[in-house]
């Protein structure tokens, strides 16, 4: 029998299953999908050739999360390419804040706010690999924290409740620069206004002056292959195509899983769910082992909006003005504040934003494999409503028209260049992982609301449930969306704890 059942093999699934075989545990994944990974793969969605990453793309975690630190993915063959910039930040105003490495190329692109952006980048360098251990460590462990020590605590005390353009108006003096905290906090579902949305934009800013938003070689899907090698030296099993359906209880203890063709997969320990806390507590637990005020709770839980992601298969790099945006990793097209906030209003009141921001991915520029000779991909999404009232399927590509369009204004002759494209709706990608609900790209929202304490409901935030030996380890878990597994890791550590406990409880 094995020790321990993991539900869904996302980074998060995978990275908690590595964690409890190299524990000595034997421990099975299974997967609903033909493929592993999750949103952490990369497929020819345009023409052959081409690789495309399906979800997660850039990794700022990649080298500072204790989760990935501890798998040596390098030992194992990961290697990582990196941009001349990060994230570069254009605007029809002809200017483009970019953030780099170098802090002297990124203060020169912030222009009058050079100064403004080397006191970002000190404030990173001071913290250096401290600041993604506090961010990642499982709540309510505060150690992690206070080695940030008291300057950097109060900086962010300081941001904590700002909205990021409030944050970015105190900080910036230019409109080109205050765009770039508020662009990169609408990576999830908080808006330029947004109260407490500051944070989640500075913490992404401050990581890309640190690590980066790195690539690996091959594709997102490498990462995957790197942690399945861990995981078969470690002596665990994949097993592709099952899907369950829901988790056995015995006197309050999880002792197997069902899955969708009936079979019973037994765990002696734990089961771990890489699966949204509403498909766990609601769907796969069964309703007499849940409180009705969680199980209330959880009904309100709530998604980020909509994702909409496209890929291009090209014939050359996109011909952005900005000469920063021709060499960097990521770019964000949003035009200013205003700009931001327009958008924000649009995808809340369930409409098509007239002009979407976009998170733009040129991968093939830093990582040659993923295009032939002559050829370029292409990888952004948008935030959008996650349902139209008459649905998705018609409105698709004119939607993807419009972000053509907008790539177009900034970079003129980029529609010349498209050889292919490949459209996902939030419905596709749901379809393709359903941990992806409405198009959520994180789990579960990014607002206050749903963080720490409430992440994904009180009194369940570290991981364990109402049921004995069953974990939420998903993104839906604390600290949230991203490739770190830190969910997965803090939640199999938290089944090795109890496991341990119970051991010894027994004599
Ligand atoms: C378009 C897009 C862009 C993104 N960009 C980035 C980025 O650049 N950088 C970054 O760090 N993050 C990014 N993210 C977010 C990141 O990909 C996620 O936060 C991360 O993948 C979450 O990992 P996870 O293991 O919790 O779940 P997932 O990756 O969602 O994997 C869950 C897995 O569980 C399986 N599963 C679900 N239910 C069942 C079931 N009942 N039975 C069996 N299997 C099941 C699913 O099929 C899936 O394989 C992006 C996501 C998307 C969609």
């Amino acid at each position: 029998m094995d020790d321990a059942i993991v539900i869904g093999s996302g980074p998060n699934g995978l990275v908690a299953a590595v964690t409890l075989a190299q524990a000595g545990w034997r421990v099975r994944v299974l997967e609903a999908q033909p493929r592993p990974g999750g949103a952490l793969y990369s497929l020819e969605t345009t023409l052959p050739g081409f690789i495309h990453d399906v979800g997660a793309a850039f990794f700022p975690f990649a080298h500072f999360s204790p989760a990935f630190r501890q798998l040596r993915l390098d030992e194992v063959g990961l290697q990582w390419r990196a941009g001349v910039y990060e994230s570069a930040h254009p605007g029809p105003d002809g200017v483009c804040p970019s953030i780099a490495r170098d802090v002297d190329l990124a203060a020169k692109s912030f222009g009058t706010d050079g100064d403004a952006w080397r006191w970002l980048a000190n404030w990173q360098a001071d913290m250096g690999p401290r600041l993604a251990e506090a961010l990642l460590a499982p709540l309510p462990d505060i150690r992690p924290a206070l080695k940030l020590g008291f300057r950097n605590l109060s900086r962010f005390a300081l941001a904590g409740p700002r909205s990021a353009a409030g944050y970015a108006r105190v900080l910036f003096r230019t409109e080109a620069a205050r765009r770039v905290i508020p662009g990169l906090s609408l990576h999830v579902d908080l808006g330029p206004d947004d109260f407490a949305g500051a944070p989640l934009g500075l913490v992404l800013a401050l990581l890309a002056a640190g690590s980066g938003f790195q690539v690996p070689v091959g594709g997102a899907r490498s990462i995957t292959h790197a942690i399945l090698t861990r995981l078969e030296q470690a002596g665990g099993i994949l097993q592709l195509n099952t899907r369950v359906k829901e988790i056995v209880v015995r006197k309050n203890r999880g002792v197997a899983v069902r899955t969708e063709n009936g079979d019973e997969v037994p765990a002696r320990r734990a089961i771990l769910a890489d699966v949204g806390a509403p498909a766990l507590y609601l769907r796969m637990l069964p309703d007499s082992h849940v409180s009705g005020w969680v199980r209330q709770s959880i009904r309100s839980f709530r998604y980020g909006w909509g994702t909409f992601k496209m890929d291009w298969a090209l014939a050359s790099p996109v011909p952005w003005r900005a000469p920063e945006a021709r060499q960097a990793a990521v770019v964000h097209a949003g035009d200013s504040i205003d700009d931001l906030v327009s958008f924000t209003i649009e995808a809340r009141a369930g409409r098509l934003p007239t002009n979407p921001y976009l998170v733009i991915g040129q991968q093939s520029l830093l990582d040659a494999t993923r295009a032939p000779t002559n050829g370029q991909t292409l990888w952004a999404y948008s935030r959008v409503p996650s349902f139209l009232p008459d649905g998705w399927d018609r409105h698709k590509e004119m939607f993807a028209d419009r972000i053509d369009a907008r790539i177009e204004g900034l970079a003129p002759g980029f529609r010349s260049l498209i050889r292919g494209r490949a459209i996902f709706a939030p419905d596709d990608l749901e379809r393709m992982n359903e941990n992806l609900v409405g198009g959520d790209l994180g789990g579960g929202s990014a607002q206050l609301s749903h963080l720490l304490f409430w992440r994904p409901v009180f009194p369940y935030f570290r991981y364990r449930t109402p049921v004995k030996s069953v974990y939420l380890c998903s993104a839906s878990a604390n600290p949230g969306a991203g490739v770190h597994g830190a969910c997965g890791f803090n939640a199999a550590q938290a089944a090795l704890h109890d496991s341990t406990a119970r051991g010894l409880a027994l004599g």
